[in-house]
């Protein structure tokens, strides 16, 4: 078994773990892993997109899933698509859209992996119509703790099927995924864009367009105060019936780590004020490619360098419908207060709980954004993080890089669940990330 000594960190790049890394192609040598790693510890490491320490352990083995990349059937009777875990988001849709299918649910990067999708459960910017990735997985195969394979459905494990969905890799490695997929007719979206003026105006707009256009994603000023506080841009779209000519994306690249100063409150306020005021006043309707509506930041190739070598954590929540525009009130004025937010803080609705245990997903609102690793940054999350609880939200595991163990407990009531699962699937603690025992969902004494 060869194995390269590699530096894995997530996409925030706030901190590095030094891990054995093992890129099978094939699922049997995944097996031989799992079954050679004796005391040492596994997780699945797959587009390397979340932004904390969830595809890590440090010291431990990363099995990398990007080998294991095959599309394994396609049905189009029944709708569904079996695939392995390793194929990226990006070249499923490259495979489905033409066919006249998409993914459900389209998360903001095309460079997150079909497992990496599912063991976050993550939702797009339909999540009020669609449900998160979860709600749309028929079955999938698990490698266990024993080195054997497992087929997992609903109605032959539900449990595990719900530990596994959302489960961060924790119950195993997910080797096979049959996912139902959503009929699309054509390679693009119709979008409107319209000017937010504050925070009232946003939830206005979002009680009158939720139940109506398919998707719908908030763009905000995060530094904006005062009247202006909360203003923003509002997409919205629908799948458009004619298509547009193919054209490849256009990539740049961020070459280097750019020096964390140039990220300051003057830079970010021009740039907010420019992305508010790209749209006219009375709105622009206008047809994008799909690829250019999902993933509007994936043309600029690593662009986590522009927060240099620090650098940054993402805080992604969501707060309950019940108390939202309040609880999504307080949490900007405090990031506006502190000056430290950066680009544009991201509003979406969200329809309704997940299939996972520890799937993040609640009826309301969720709020995401990015601060440069700075001083102060520890504290400013610690009080976004108590406003969350306040309002009876949570915080988003693909996003977490400082959530506190108590608050995390206190987020996520199926916790308890979540830990019988693993205790019966894989008691002694061979899955496990830095997460997991920063979080204390796994480690000495659980
Ligand atoms: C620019 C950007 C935009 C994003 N937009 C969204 C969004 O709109 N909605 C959203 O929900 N999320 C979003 N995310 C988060 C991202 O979709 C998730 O973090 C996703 O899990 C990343 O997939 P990955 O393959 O990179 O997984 P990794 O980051 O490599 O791993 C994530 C977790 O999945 C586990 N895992 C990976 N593969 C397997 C497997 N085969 N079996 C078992 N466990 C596995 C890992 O162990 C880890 O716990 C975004 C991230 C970025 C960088």
């Amino acid at each position: 078994m060869r194995f390269k000594q590699l530096e894995l960190s997530g996409w925030g790049r706030t901190t590095a773990a030094a891990v054995s890394a093992y890129r099978p192609e094939r699922i049997s040598a995944a097996a031989d892993l799992v079954r050679a790693a004796g005391a040492e510890n596994v997780v699945a490491y797959g587009g390397g997109r979340s932004y904390g320490d969830s595809a890590v352990r440090t010291g431990g083995a990363a099995l990398l899933t990007e080998r294991l990349d095959r599309i394994l059937a396609f049905d189009e009777t029944e709708q569904v698509v079996v695939c392995e875990p390793g194929i990226t988001v990006a070249d499923m849709q490259a495979f489905l859209v033409p066919r006249g299918y998409s993914l459900p649910a389209v998360p903001g990067t095309g460079f997150a992996t079909v497992g990496g999708i599912v063991a976050n459960d993550v939702h797009g910017k339909n999540h009020d119509r669609h449900g998160s990735i979860g709600d749309h997985v028929c079955w999938f195969d698990l490698l266990m703790a024993d080195g054997t394979v497992k087929q997992v459905a609903p109605d032959n494990d539900g449990d595990l099927f719900a530990a596994t969905i959302g489960g961060v890799g924790l119950t195993g490695i997910i080797v096979t995924v049959c996912i139902k997929v959503l009929p699309m007719p054509s390679n693009a979206v119709q979008v409107t864009e319209m000017r937010v003026r504050d925070l009232d105006h946003f939830f206005e707009l979002f009680a009158e367009h939720r139940d109506r256009a398919t998707y719908s994603v908030g763009w905000i000023d995060a530094l904006a105060r005062g009247a202006k506080l909360g203003r923003g841009v509002l997409e919205l779209a629908d799948p458009s019936p004619a298509g547009i000519p193919d054209k490849a994306p256009r990539r740049l690249r961020v070459p280097f780590d750019m020096p964390g100063i140039l990220l300051n409150r003057l830079t970010m306020s021009a740039f907010n004020e420019v992305y508010y005021r790209r749209v006219p006043d009375g709105g622009e309707v206008s047809k994008k490619s799909l690829t250019a509506f999902f993933h509007p930041l994936d043309a600029l190739h690593d662009w986590n360098r522009l927060y240099g070598r620090a650098g940054f954590h993402q805080f992604q929540c969501v707060v309950p419908e019940e108390g939202g525009a309040s609880g999504i009130r307080s949490l900007l004025e405090e990031i506006s207060a502190s000056g430290s937010a950066s680009f544009l803080a991201v509003l979406k609705t969200m329809g309704g709980e997940g299939r996972g245990h520890l799937s993040f997903p609640v009826r309301g609102y969720t709020l995401a954004l990015d601060f440069p690793a700075r001083a102060g940054v520890t504290d400013l999350l610690q009080r976004l993080e108590d406003i969350t609880l306040d309002y009876g939200g949570r915080i988003y595991l693909a996003k977490d890089s400082m959530m506190s163990e108590a608050g995390f407990a206190r987020m996520y009531p199926a916790l308890r669940e979540f830990r019988a699962v693993l205790e019966h699937v894989d008691p002694k603690g061979l899955f496990m990330s830095d997460q997991a025992l920063r979080l204390g969902i796994r480690g000495p004494g659980r």
